[in-house]
């Protein structure tokens, strides 16, 4: 399949672990964050750790929306199907996020809540449009990728004048978050987690381009490669960190350009401009508070606002006791840090959303047994 098999051959994989393991200083290591939950999987999925030097370290970073999302909203989105009666759409992946005192929108689903599984806003509208006596929310959830459908779906609705659609927000931004965990006091101040370099995402980066990590790949001195989703995209980005930081250089690099660009996908930046606006403030599962970090709906598309429609209020919650995906999603521990892990967590019954999702670093760990592999020795 064109883009896809010329990604993954072996021999060029092979060559590529041959030209990064001269390319590497002994000397010193390589702490790579790949920030997408897709980077993660490929990782895992093809075995590219043990295609490194054992100074090239993977730090998992919190790339992945459903793991993000703060058990505070997925309450909300409870109360919404017990409370307020609504139809609840939204995409598979968060019905068995564990919600607070270990419910979920599955068992609420299955208590005969009408939540329902969609893979798209427009399945999301046609429901709407086929029960016009119900109120329709979708939760949307997601980076920049996902944004532009949700912007498409409330014009959609405005235009046909939808009564019973709304959309509960909870889009997030890539850049924010970067930046938030460079500011850390892990990464900072007691610096405990090194983090050399960062692969950008592919799919969140086709839409806003590579200009947006230029700041901070500047600001903070980490270079940034905006890397694709294949086995050999990781290589050959892992190549060109370990390339620039051998020679001090701190910048934004694209591997994947068969897609990214620059300045992104500007007719799709339009959409949501029009649309969506920033919060100040958003809590991500993990980071905490992040100011700037997400979006809400503009004033104008109010009506198609369900936080505004329904009063839903700020809800913190509490993680479940032992459950490391905080600090997981920080890149401050690994899955196998966590005393759940395999033992009462797996995918079959979660703890929490870092094995949920298919993006999740806990499942790739889990998915792919690479856990019970040792671990490469540090240099
Ligand atoms: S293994 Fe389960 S409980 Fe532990 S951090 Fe991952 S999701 Fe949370």
């Amino acid at each position: 399949m064109k883009y896809v098999d010329e990604f993954r051959q072996h021999k060029l994989a092979k060559q590529l672990a041959a030209a990064i393991r001269d390319e590497v200083d002994t000397g010193r290591s390589y702490h790579l964050m790949e920030f997408c939950g897709g980077h993660t999987h490929a990782i895992f999925r093809y075995g590219v750790q043990d295609l490194m030097p054992g100074n090239v370290r993977f730090i998992h970073g919190p790339g992945c929306p459903v793991c993000v999302l703060p058990v505070g909203r997925i309450d909300n989105a409870i109360h919404l199907v017990e409370a307020e009666d609504v139809i609840l759409c939204t995409y598979g992946d968060l019905l068995r996020v564990p919600a607070s005192g270990r419910n979920s929108l599955i068992k609420v689903k299955a208590a005969g809540g009408d939540v329902r599984m969609v893979y798209s806003t427009q399945d999301a509208l046609n429901i709407a449009r086929e029960n016009p006596a119900r109120q329709v929310v979708f939760l949307a959830i997601g980076f920049e990728t996902t944004t532009p459908p949700s912007a498409v779906a409330l014009q959609q609705a405005r235009r046909e004048g939808l009564k019973n659609f709304s959309l509960f927000c909870n889009h997030v931004l890539t850049p924010a978050a970067i930046q938030n965990i460079l500011e850390s006091p892990e990464v900072r101040e007691i610096g405990s987690v090194a983090i050399h370099g960062f692969f950008g995402p592919s799919h969140v980066s086709s839409v806003i381009g590579s200009r947006p990590y230029e700041f901070f790949a500047e600001e903070f001195q980490r270079p940034v490669v905006i890397a694709g989703f294949e086995p050999l995209d990781v290589m050959q980005s892992v190549l060109m960190l370990i390339r620039q930081l051998n020679q001090g250089r701190y910048e934004v690099e694209n591997e994947y350009t068969r897609v990214v660009t620059r300045e992104g996908n500007q007719k799709a930046q339009r959409l949501v401009a029009e649309v969506f606006e920033l919060r100040r403030s958003f809590e991500w599962r993990g980071l905490g508070l992040v100011p700037y970090s997400a979006l809400k709906i503009k004033a104008d598309y109010q009506e198609y606002d369900a936080e505004q429609r329904f009063q839903i209020p700020v809800s913190p919650a509490k993680e479940v006791k032992g459950c490391e995906c905080p600090a997981i999603l920080r890149g401050a521990k690994r899955p196998t840090d966590c005393k759940l892990f395999g033992v009462v967590c797996t995918p079959d019954n979660p703890m929490g959303s870092c094995m949920v999702s298919s993006e999740g670093a806990c499942a790739a760990y889990w998915s792919y047994g690479r856990f019970r592999q040792p671990e490469a020795k540090s240099a």
